[in-house]
């Protein structure tokens, strides 16, 4: 506690991790929600293909490449073998939140549809939601977001694509590109002079007192969870695809950035639902908005932000730049969680400009968090403890590590400062 507090970096082991956590453990969401969230994604694919023609590839579901990066695996010296898992090229969003935003929104949009008789049941055909009819009656319901960027990118394409009256709400830190993308295909941008937790708390407050608005909740939302609790069936596929095994002999490590929680959470569950206690799941946080780790360790989630320890929860990596995690995500990750690498934002160009030049792959800062865990594993006393208590020493020849890229295809090119 006192090293966050002073804003050090550290590789945190969870003491209340439970290797045989078994998913019935949680009050909050159910493994059954998973499947039904992967089945309606599966309705939802013929509109998606007809909406972004850039997903007739992957008919319709959208979903990123796993790949090798031999290169930068080699300027870490780690071990093992290292893949990238790229959400940072996901269609529509061009981050992880293509997978929660998206399909919150589909959601909504299915409830809507079969309350109004536009869908006759979950069989019909969903291509019926493009007719002129449902646009002009999604036209009438308002879908609401505060974001800092990427969150609003994915609810903000997404529902204006549909027909929604899609408005986002965004900090002024937020950067002006986002706001000109989202503007230039139907959405409403509302900017705030003040941070991210005012841009929120005002579209939650305008979005309640319209009975035809729908706000999406970043921190408590169950769907937001859901939708990328159906990443880790995705990985699995792709994994079997690889030849690649994850048991007693084969551990998975996999390193997420995490914000207010909702994606690495979601997908941490997910994948501990397919692969139990062979799977080690670490987040990755900046040293100024540590919230997670804040939360999980100091027993208080949600009671309490990095304000109140005295940091400032600014970042450059502003996908990441929440100072309270959710409550809901927290308590769940709280038996799952392995555990925690902070990182001071001036690692994050070392670590993008690395990638790029070794494996030309473009990230965002953000996602770069994600190389910092991996490298703590390795080199600090802590993660080498872990892997002691976990009696993982003698498999980690064959350990296979993924590196969550979470966001940056859509970030324009005169943004990305990498020369
Ligand atoms: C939102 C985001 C995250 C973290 O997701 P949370 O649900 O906020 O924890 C990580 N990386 C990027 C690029 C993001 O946009």
């Amino acid at each position: 506690m006192d090293q966050l507090k002073q804003a050090q970096e550290i590789f945190w082991i969870n003491p209340s991790y439970k290797p045989d956590w078994s998913a019935g453990d949680t009050g909050t969401v159910h493994p059954e929600q998973v499947r039904q969230a992967s089945m309606r994604l599966q309705r939802f694919a013929p509109l998606i293909m007809h909406y972004f023609p850039e997903t007739e590839g992957s008919n319709g579901i959208i979903e990123s490449d796993l790949a090798d990066i031999p290169a930068m695996q080699k300027s870490l010296g780690v071990i093992g073998r290292v893949l990238l898992k790229k959400d940072s090229d996901l269609a529509v969003a061009g981050s992880v939140k293509a997978r929660g935003g998206i399909y919150e929104v589909l959601k909504h949009a299915e409830d809507l549809a079969l309350q109004n008789g536009l869908l006759s049941s979950a069989e019909d055909d969903y291509l019926k939601l493009a007719s002129q009819e449902a646009r002009d009656f999604f036209h009438t319901q308002k879908v609401q977001v505060g974001s800092t960027g990427n969150l609003g990118l994915s609810i903000g394409r997404s529902a204006s694509a549909l027909g929604f009256h899609a408005i986002v709400h965004m900090s002024a830190d937020a950067k002006q590109w986002k706001k000109d993308l989202l503007r230039r295909e139907g959405a409403d941008v509302q900017e705030y002079a003040g941070d991210y937790s005012k841009a929120v708390a005002s579209g939650r407050a305008l979005s309640d007192a319209d009975p035809n608005s729908y706000f999406v909740d970043d921190e408590h939302s169950v769907n937001l969870f859901l939708g990328y609790a159906v990443a880790a069936e995705r990985l699995k596929k792709q994994l079997d695809q690889k030849g690649i095994a994850v048991d007693e002999e084969h551990p998975l490590f996999v390193y997420i950035p995490c914000g207010v929680g909702g994606a690495p959470g979601g997908i941490t569950y997910g994948l501990k639902l397919i692969f139990g206690r062979h799977v080690h799941c670490f987040f990755a946080e900046p040293t100024q908005a540590p919230c997670m780790v804040l939360g999980i360790a100091s027993g208080k989630h949600d009671e309490i932000s990095v304000q109140e320890i005295g940091l400032s929860g600014m970042t450059a990596a502003d996908g990441l730049a929440v100072g309270r995690c959710s409550g809901m995500v927290s308590h769940i990750m709280e038996d799952v969680l392995s555990g925690e690498a902070t990182v001071e934002d001036e690692r994050l160009p070392v670590y993008q400009k690395m990638l790029w030049n070794q494996e030309k792959i473009f990230i965002e800062p953000s996602s770069c968090a994600a190389f910092h865990a991996l490298a703590g594993l390795f080199r600090t006393e802590e993660g080498q403890r872990y892997i002691r208590e976990q009696n993982l020493n003698e498999h980690m020849n064959n350990a296979v590590h993924i590196v969550w890229a979470t966001g940056g295809s859509l970030m324009p090119m005169e943004e990305r400062h990498l020369d």
